[in-house]
């Protein structure tokens, strides 16, 4: 076995340079803790992108993940198999879910509601009706389909031709889809209930009512990205369900799998129907340790006590980042729902995101950022309450240090 030992350094000789990855290398995670290689101390605020829902070395999902490596791993889906029917089983009872489909990531859990959708539309109606309307901003994932769906022009540039009849509306406003939705040509309308990657950006009730009025009019089915929000990221298992509005069809992943790749799009059964034998599939997906280790996450997160406490951590760090935002004035706002938070940088520090997670890095603190203007805040849903105190005090000391 390759024992080698490896720095930060090798990444530029050996990795393809898509990453820009931070200077330390984290070799071991307990909770919300991090160590690197050295043995320096972090506190996660990060959460692995929104991923690491139950923290790091969770026992119980240390526990499932042995239980099932020692029965069977894979099978590919020419068999089914146990903790895939479960977690099925699971899905569809929590949510408003009939079907289910396994995928390995956000993207590929996204690219199969895309195709869906359009099937659904073609079987339905007639291959006219194939036009997708997603929004300016929005991040669906990373193949070819995803980010032509998403809103960043800058994430498609030279990978073009992308796929046609996609059309992007503006975040939470109405007027801007009406004027491309027809009864015709859209099979779908697809978007975040919270923005993620763009800067943490809610929808409004109303927007997402709207959206619902508007599909059910046109015929147009409506598919909610929730590979960020969901998974009681929210304080809600899924942020629909905070909303009080029902998708047709709903991605999940991140923090599915609590830091085990797994992803699932969840559907009504007369939605399903349109994905019949043979029109789409995955090697793994449904692979039964993930599925096993999804489980888990599912029973542990979807408990009342955990989701309550989502919401008191949050209003925690929140009021924590906001008497620092107004302290050092860097932040015009603090915003999102439940662990999943934005800190909007103030004019005079607008573009310098990476300069706070860099500056939190130094005093042993992880934050993300969210575009350039805003720190986003994505820890374990079950951080201590005094780990959240040990990082505010981090974060302040970092902020103190960058605007002295
Ligand atoms: C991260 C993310 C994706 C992509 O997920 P991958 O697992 O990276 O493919 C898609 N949609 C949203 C809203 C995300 O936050």
């Amino acid at each position: 076995m390759n024992k080698e030992p490896v720095s930060r350094e090798l990444f530029d000789e050996v990795m393809v340079p898509n990453y820009a990855p931070g200077s330390i290398i984290p070799v071991r995670g307990e909770g919300s803790r991090i160590w690197d290689q050295d043995g320096r101390e972090f506190i996660d605020l990060q959460g692995g992108i929104a991923v690491s829902c139950l923290g790091h070395s969770h026992p119980g999902l240390i526990g499932a993940l042995m239980e099932q490596a020692e029965k069977i791993w894979h099978l590919s889906n020419v068999m089914t198999n146990e903790p895939a029917l479960r977690l099925a089983k699971t899905l569809c009872d929590l949510t408003f879910a009939e079907r289910v489909f396994f995928a390995n990531s956000g993207g590929e859990a996204n690219e199969a509601a895309f195709k869906l959708a359009r099937r659904y539309g073609w079987e339905h109606t007639g291959p006219e009706k194939h036009e997708i309307i997603s929004f300016k901003n929005a991040f669906h994932g990373r193949t070819l389909f995803t980010v032509s769906v998403g809103g960043q022009a800058k994430y498609l540039e030279g990978f073009e031709p992308a796929p046609g009849g996609i059309h992007h509306a503006d975040f939470n406003d109405l007027e801007s889809v009406k004027k491309l939705i027809s009864k015709a040509k859209t099979c779908a309308v697809v978007v975040e209930p919270i923005q993620g990657e763009s800067g943490v950006v809610p929808a409004d009730p109303e927007f997402l009512e709207g959206l619902r009025k508007l599909c059910d009019d046109n015929n147009a089915l409506l598919i909610f990205d929730e590979v960020q929000s969901g998974v009681g990221r929210t304080g809600h298992l899924y942020a629909y369900q905070m909303y009080g509005v029902v998708p047709d069809i709903l991605t999940s992943a991140k923090g599915l799998g609590g830091g085990f790749p797994v992803a699932a799009m969840l559907t009504t059964a007369k939605v399903a129907a349109s994905l019949g034998i043979g029109t789409h599939g995955s090697t793994y997906g449904g692979n039964a340790l993930a599925c096993a280790v999804a489980q888990k996450v599912l029973d542990t997160v979807s408990q009342p006590e955990i989701l309550k406490g989502v919401k008191a951590r949050a209003d925690h760090l929140r009021k924590g980042m906001m008497d620092i935002g107004k302290r050092y004035d860097v932040f015009s706002e603090v915003r999102g729902e439940g662990l999943l938070l934005g800190c909007v940088l103030t004019e005079k520090w607008k573009g310098k995101a990476k300069e706070f997670l860099n500056a939190g890095l130094d005093e042993g603190v992880m934050v993300l950022i969210a575009g350039a203007d805003v720190i986003r805040l994505a820890p374990s849903l079950i951080i201590p309450d005094t780990d959240i105190d040990e990082a505010l005090e981090r974060f302040e000391a970092a902020v103190k240090r960058l605007t002295a």
